[in-house]
């Protein structure tokens, strides 16, 4: 059993079944989570018995870094894990002035299929459990820890769709938001979707304060179709439906994901018709000039053209942001590492 996939309940009723006081949990706690020891030999303050006990009966090494690379700029690192069952998964940080946003991944390969990633490609293999999940943020926790910094926000964003694997992904959010454990605020995660409108409904539904983003990247059905097979499901209106019901139940801001395609999704007109259909919508759109992928032969659009696209969106009151891209040479996007050992 891996050590992450347990609630502290969980933990307290386990020291129970061996005897041990109930703190001994809340210490167990607190040297994952707060010290984040990562196998049982570092929790010296329990007695040598209970450690050999937390040893025997629960996995800490659930991950192993296969392949660490750096961008040229330092700025971006990019792990690639193996999980116990010889599957791999991956999750990146990108250091921008003070922020240390982290990306991670909720599942093996992903089922969407979305032409332009990687990850898509690859197909769906299988769900991570919160504990693998939470493993992925313990990991450079405890590398920033080392150097005295800490993760200040963590996007849902890398392989898979979270609200796909919907319980895990929040049972981890949750234990990760855990005052008396890591403690990392709702509102610093943002769970990035491609659509999936009962999921979006559901999570409006529970007001959580985790902030949304929506993967949109084409206003027309037959355009968003062509790139993303969900849409066959869920159309742009039933979506957008979707979506005006969260910001209207939740009060929260809605983010829409746009990634630049040269040529496909960046003109001028395709810019009016987002304006159009996000008119009177709490949100804001991110533009990110494609991350290139060996699948799609879509190239990333040109800064000018970027900068038109976002100039059109906010002469009709739709606030813009055009992301850089970042780590693009060490294949940050979502799933092309995993996918070139063997992109949201
Ligand atoms: S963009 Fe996201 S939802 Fe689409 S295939 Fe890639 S990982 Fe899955």
């Amino acid at each position: 059993m891996l050590i992450y996939d347990l609630e502290l309940a969980d933990l307290t009723e386990t020291v129970k079944t061996w005897g041990e006081p109930v703190f001994r949990a809340n210490q167990i706690w607190t040297g994952l989570y707060k010290n984040f020891w990562q196998s049982a030999d570092e929790f010296t303050n329990l007695p040598k018995a209970l450690r050999e006990k937390l040893a025997e009966n629960f996995r800490f090494d659930i991950l192993t870094p296969t392949l660490k690379l750096d961008s040229s700029d330092g700025q971006t690192r990019k792990t690639l894990f193996k999980l116990q069952d010889g599957r791999q998964i991956e999750a990146v940080l990108m250091r921008y002035d003070r922020r240390r946003t982290l990306c991670i991944s909720t599942q093996v390969g992903c089922a969407m299929g979305c032409t332009f990633c990687a990850t898509g490609q690859m197909g769906f293999t299988r769900h991570l459990s919160s504990g693998e999940i939470i493993a992925q943020v313990m990991y450079y926790a405890h590398l920033l820890h080392n150097e005295n910094d800490v993760v200040t926000n963590i996007v849902v964003m890398g392989m898979g769709e979270p609200f796909h694997n919907y319980k895990n992904t929040m049972a981890a959010i949750d234990r990760l938001n855990d005052p008396n454990g890591y403690n990392f605020g709702a509102r610093r995660f943002t769970i990035s979707t491609s659509g999936l409108v009962p999921a979006i409904r559901q999570f409006a539904s529970e007001k959580r304060q985790v902030n949304l983003a929506v993967s949109l990247h084409a206003s027309e059905n037959d355009l968003r179709q062509s790139m993303m097979p969900v849409n066959k499901k869920y159309d742009i209106e039933e979506l957008m439906q979707a979506c005006r019901y969260y910001v209207e139940t939740t009060g929260r801001r809605i983010t829409f994901e746009w990634a630049l395609i040269n040529g496909v999704n960046d003109t001028p007109e395709q810019a009016k018709k987002l304006a159009t259909l996000l008119k009177g919508l709490l949100c804001h759109v991110n533009a990110i000039p494609l991350n290139p992928t060996t699948g799609y032969e879509g190239k990333a659009t040109t800064r000018e053209r970027a900068e038109a696209f976002k100039l059109i969106l906010e002469q009709n009151g739709i606030p813009c942001t055009i992301r850089i891209r970042r780590g693009i040479d060490i294949q940050a996007g979502c799933g092309q590492l995993a996918s070139h050992q063997l992109t949201h």
